[in-house]
């Protein structure tokens, strides 16, 4: 019979009473998954604890918003994805404290009452959200782009954006529907104005009879002197090049000062300008998960500008070496919050369990093998920064694309986008494209417009779908 394990109270089962060592994993991102898959051979207990049911392919969210992937192919479930490891079991719980003392995590399930899960090593990947920069009010009327649901949304109000601008008999209203800005000029604002204007321009061709959805603005803002600039000069005049030769207007210097549903307020080079749109994209800015600062708070570890908590080299959390934060909640040598440094730190954490448990091994400091960067322009159109060789255009696309098929998880997501592709960049389909007037976020959508005289086209219109 086994042996109960050394401070074991909670006998419910959950926290099944073994000699085996007890592993607690927070977030199944790429950080907490690549922890869990290491841990398949290692001889312990894995409990993966998530507030969602699947496992986010992050990079690849912005083709969700526009509609050439669905849901299903970048966010497959973790049970399904760990189905084979026989050691992990996961759970679906929001986690709300961290007793370090007392070595156990505190989770919040959709149904019941809150859950303890004891851990002897705890792996904490909870990632980053969006920042508003102190302007949370911001949130309601430009969505940031994390989530399935902030993906859902926009691609909601873009689609609804063209349905309300063929419906609208005012010139003015129409434009502001034709309008969408981008607040941030990293890869996910890049991404997301590239893919609005190849939608406008090649995939709703011929679908709409008031309005030509080619006179769609989009307009990228950057606070800054270049957008991508961590990618260098070069590329990233090139990136700022080719967004601009297929329609992009891009404004650096230009800092966002106002957002309202109707209108964004920008403060650049040529003054301040109130411009009427009503679809914003939020991609600017990232402070760390929330646990970071209840786990700083709890250890006196020092947190960074963006609220990463400062780790020991081994990525452990200072005087706990049971517990490993990694990720995009982590902050250590300057590494940038990209999916490589989340599934590097994510396998060390994992190692440094598996051989203390082996054989009480001490933990190494975490070395980064930097692969390089990549963000997609356009079709047929990336840039890719490889240890200071820089490639653009189609040779970059084409490596953008094999890197994202190699990294997306299961077989037949890799099948499906790559047909996705073919389909949209090739040809000019959107295959994911479905909205409905009665979802909440046409309904935030169609709030800005119920109050403007001449327009209950769509009050109607959602009256009718609702009687239906
Ligand atoms: C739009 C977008 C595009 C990106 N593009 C790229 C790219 O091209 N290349 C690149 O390298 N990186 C890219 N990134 C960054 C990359 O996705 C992140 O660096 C990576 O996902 C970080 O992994 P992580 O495991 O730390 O966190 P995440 O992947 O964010 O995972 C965190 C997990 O924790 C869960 N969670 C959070 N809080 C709780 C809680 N309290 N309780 C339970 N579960 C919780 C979440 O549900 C989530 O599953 C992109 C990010 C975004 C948002």
């Amino acid at each position: 019979m086994s042996k109960p394990v050394k401070g074991a109270i909670d006998q419910d089962l959950r926290n099944p009473v073994r000699d085996r060592h007890r592993v607690v994993i927070i977030g199944g991102g790429f950080g907490g998954l690549f922890a869990a898959k290491f841990l398949r051979t290692a001889s312990v207990d894995v409990t993966l604890v998530d507030r969602t049911n699947h496992h986010l392919f992050q990079p690849l969210l912005y083709q969700l918003a526009t509609g050439i992937l669905s849901e299903g192919s970048v966010a497959p479930p973790l049970r399904q994805v760990l189905r084979k490891h026989k050691n992990v079991r996961v759970e679906l719980a929001n986690v709300t404290a961290i007793d370090l003392l007392g070595k156990q995590v505190v989770a919040e399930p959709p149904l019941g009452p809150p859950v303890t899960l004891e851990y002897d090593s705890l792996i904490v990947a909870t990632g980053a959200t969006g920042s508003y920069f102190g302007h949370d009010e911001y949130a309601a009327v430009a969505r940031g782009l994390k989530s399935i649901d902030d993906a859902l949304e926009l691609r909601a109000r873009i689609f609804g954006a063209f349905e309300m601008a063929e419906l609208t008999e005012d010139p003015i209203e129409r434009r502001a529907w034709l309008t969408f800005a981008i607040v941030g000029g990293g890869p996910t604002g890049v991404e997301m104005a590239g893919q609005i204007v190849e939608l406008a321009r090649r995939s709703l061709k011929g679908n709409f009879r008031n309005i030509d959805p080619a006179d769609a603005r989009v307009l990228l803002f950057d606070g800054g002197d270049a957008i991508l600039s961590s990618f260098g000069t070069k590329l990233s005049a090139i990136a700022a090049g080719s967004l601009e030769r297929i329609g992009v207007e891009v404004r650096t210097q230009s800092r966002v000062t106002n957002v309202t549903d109707r209108d964004i307020t920008v403060d650049g080079p040529d003054g301040i300008d109130a411009i009427r749109c009503h679809v914003k994209v939020w991609a600017a800015g990232v402070s760390a998960s929330p646990l970071a600062a209840l786990l700083a708070a709890a250890s006196g570890a020092g947190k960074d500008r963006a609220g990463r908590i400062e780790v020991l080299p081994d990525c452990s959390l200072p005087g706990h070496p049971e517990v490993f934060v990694i990720g995009d909640m982590m902050s250590l040598n300057n590494l940038p919050g990209v999916a490589e440094v989340a599934m590097q730190t994510g396998i060390h954490a994992a190692a440094t369990i598996k051989r203390r448990v082996k054989s009480g091994g001490s933990s190494h400091d975490f070395v980064y093998r930097d692969l390089g960067s990549m963000a997609s322009i356009s079709r047929y159109s990336a840039i890719v920064d490889f240890k200071g060789i820089r490639v653009s255009g189609l040779l970059g696309w084409l490596m953008w694309v094999f890197v994202h098929l190699a990294f997306l998880t299961g077989f037949k997501n890799r099948f499906i986008a790559l047909a996705k592709w073919v389909g949209a960049f090739v040809g000019r389909s959107r295959d994911e494209r479905t909205i409905s007037m009665l979802q909440a976020s046409a309904r935030v959508i169609a709030a800005s417009l119920a109050v403007r005289p001449g327009e209950e086209d769509l009050t109607r219109l959602i009256e009718r779908e609702g009687d239906a």
